[in-house]
């Protein structure tokens, strides 16, 4: 049979049921891969495959468009296949937890997972967003979160999880939580409050708040703020709102969107008109995924080389 060279844009769970039917020959064959839903925006494909060319390594990335409802099923198919491993992204994160053999000590803290390593049939669990946040804001801004006071939005969430855990571990001068479900943000302060019970701090503000998405709310809030983030999904459709509108950011605010896309989102654009910087979520997806690269190979990421795929 002759080898197919290129990969369908987006396989899905009957693909995996059916591996070798779909995918049986495809050349290099697909031992990577991202679930999602939705996927078709993910760059992954497109910096994991310039990082395996570059190291010559004889396997490619996809993508695989993974419903709420199919996860358990898209991993129990997993373990059977010869892949090495996979990346989860929205909704998975948290849900892909659960279904994990084993888990590092990032998975752990934040409840949530983006990087599985499969071994002997077993999902092993790991979490890169966090140091991939933190590397992606040093990167942007030439600051370091522990030295800021952050919002973060969308604290309910895998990837909010992750950075909160994240910001705490970096000791960041205080942490605002925003989350539609309020109870999910409260919950989470309830668990960061130990690392947020020392002096530190430049002001009247408690340094660890969960803040209701109300204007008034956040209005007080932002005074008391330097970064602002974006964990939310909002920005995905162009037609969504801003996370935060224009009217309620200031001069000195920093705006990072995890989302990416081809075009500003609208919370960049408020940031753009209320005069404060802003930077989309590409940095974090390459230095996140650089990281994923090094868990599965157990060697350095050839980062030059996945930062050019992303014409960064
Ligand atoms: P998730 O686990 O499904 O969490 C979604 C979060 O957003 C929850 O806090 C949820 O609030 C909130 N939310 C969802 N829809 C909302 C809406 N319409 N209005 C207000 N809040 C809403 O998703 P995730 O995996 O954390 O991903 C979140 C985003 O981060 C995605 O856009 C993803 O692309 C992005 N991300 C980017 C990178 C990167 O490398 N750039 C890495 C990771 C994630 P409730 O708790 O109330 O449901």
């Amino acid at each position: 049979m002759k080898k197919k060279k290129t990969t369908t844009e987006r396989y899905t769970l009957a693909d995996l049921e059916n591996w070798r039917e779909a995918a049986g020959d495809v050349d290099p064959p697909i031992r990577l891969g991202v679930f999602g839903d939705p996927v078709a925006h993910s760059l992954s494909p497109q910096i994991q495959n310039a990082a395996l060319k570059q190291c010559d390594i004889d396997m490619q990335y996809a993508r695989f468009h993974i419903r709420a409802n199919e996860l358990r099923s898209a991993l129990r198919f997993l373990r059977e296949l010869d892949f090495i491993g996979i990346n989860l992204t929205v909704p998975h994160k948290i849900a892909g937890f659960e279904q994990l053999d084993e888990a590092d000590n990032r998975a752990m803290r934040a409840g949530a997972v983006n990087t599985i390593r499969l071994r002997d049939k077993k999902l092993i669990g790991s979490n890169t967003d966090g140091e991939g946040f933190v590397r992606a804001i040093r990167s942007e801004f030439s600051v370091d979160v522990r030295d800021l006071r952050v919002m973060l939005i969308g604290a309910g969430g895998g990837t909010g999880h992750t950075i909160a855990w994240q910001c705490a571990l970096e000791n960041c001068e205080r942490l605002a939580l925003v989350n539609r479900t309020l109870e999910k943000a409260n919950a989470l302060a309830k668990r960061l409050g130990p690392f947020f019970a020392g002096p530190r701090v430049f002001g009247p503000a408690p340094r660890l708040e969960v803040v209701p998405w109300d204007e008034v709310a956040l209005r007080a809030q932002l005074a008391h703020v330097d970064l602002i983030v974006n964990a939310t999904p909002l920005g995905m459709n162009p037609s969504d709102p801003s996370p935060i509108p224009a009217r309620l950011l200031a001069p000195h605010h920093i705006v990072f969107d995890t989302v990416y896309g081809p075009s500003r989102t609208s919370f960049l654009r408020a940031a753009d008109e209320a005069g404060g910087r802003g930077a989309n979520g590409l940095s974090m997806l390459l230095h996140q995924g650089a990281l994923s690269f090094s868990i599965w190979f157990d060697r350095e990421a050839p980062i030059d080389a996945m930062r050019a795929a992303l014409a960064l």
